[in-house]
């Protein structure tokens, strides 16, 4: 089934009307505006042009028949195509350099065969996805911010090939996406990657096997608790704590015993370090787990 990047919303709502609803397994199609809704589309079209209420869409929200709150779903990614040009941007006051930024810029950047160019630079593709997440218990969330329920967690390895875990929060769970990312580096220092429109294929189930709070991605290599905080201290605090939880939980090691394989073979990574919440992962490596023999759902 596609989701057409007509149906759109700017918060992650309880309230929300779905597009559809579907039972599960399903296949979606989510076909998704860029995070400006296309206000970007030369050179001249800076960030003072852009109209704030229109900015990081998610197409959706569908509801998953049959899927309640406390459930957790799992949303197997398994093509994103993404569309030409890109676009990115500079700002006065907007990112980590937000201080040496004095003029703003937009950068149109072609996109053609799995390569972006940047300028002269061709950069190969790592199509992602920064905005994912289903609607929250309590008031509505903007697409811009992240938390527990997904939303703007712009992590690299949402990618082609990986899994995400998500926590359900309300029943149906109301699924939306958007924020496509042809090329994005950990951080996103100066709050945009290179932004485009696409299309994203998902299989969506249901995964009652494991519990979690906060989302947890896997990719082919590793298994990363991502957690969203007013600090990236606290960020990576929760997602380290959730792996060390996880570990004893799962296997026999005691959290001394935990927290030092954690600390030999594990690896605290940055997601996002711009958005009004800020998003850090703890990744353990697949091979680890799986001699460890956790098998739930890998
Ligand atoms: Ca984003
Ligand atoms: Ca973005």
């Amino acid at each position: 089934m596609l989701i057409t990047k007509d149906k759109h919303q700017f918060a992650m709502d309880k309230n929300s009307v779905p597009v559809t609803q579907i039972d599960l397994p399903c296949k979606l199609t989510f076909e998704t505006l860029d995070c400006f809704s296309e206000q970007i589309n030369c050179a001249q079209d800076t960030i003072e042009s852009l109209n704030f209420d229109r900015v990081n869409p998610a197409s959706g929200p569908v509801y998953l028949n049959k899927v309640k709150a406390g459930d957790i779903i799992s949303v197997n990614i398994r093509d994103i195509r993404v569309n030409s040009p890109g676009k990115m941007i500079a700002a006065p006051g907007a990112g980590v350099l937000a201080n040496l930024i004095t003029t703003s810029e937009t950068l149109i950047v072609p996109i053609e065969n799995g390569i972006a160019s940047f300028k002269n630079l061709e950069l190969p593709l790592t199509p992602m996805i920064g905005v994912i997440g289903v609607a929250p218990q309590g008031d509505p969330i903007a697409c811009g911010i992240p938390g527990s329920h997904g939303g703007n967690m712009d992590t690299t390895l949402i990618k082609p090939g990986s899994t995400l875990y998500l926590p359900v929060q309300v029943d149906g769970a109301l699924f939306a996406l958007g924020d496509l990312h042809a090329v994005m580096g950990d951080g996103e220092i100066m709050v945009s990657g290179i932004e485009v429109s696409g299309e994203v294929d998902v299989t969506i189930t249901k995964a009652n096997d494991i519990e979690i709070k906060n989302p947890l991605i896997k990719t082919d290599l590793l298994l990363a608790f991502i957690a969203s905080a007013e600090t990236l201290d606290q960020a990576i605090e929760t997602a380290t704590r959730e792996m060390a939880e996880f570990l004893t939980k799962y296997t026999d090691l005691t959290i001394n015993e935990a927290g030092m394989l954690m600390s030999a073979c594990g690896s605290a990574q940055i997601c996002q370090i711009v958005d009004p919440l800020k998003t850090a992962r703890f990744a353990m490596p697949l091979d680890v787990l799986r001699k460890l023999g956790i098998s739930i759902a890998f």
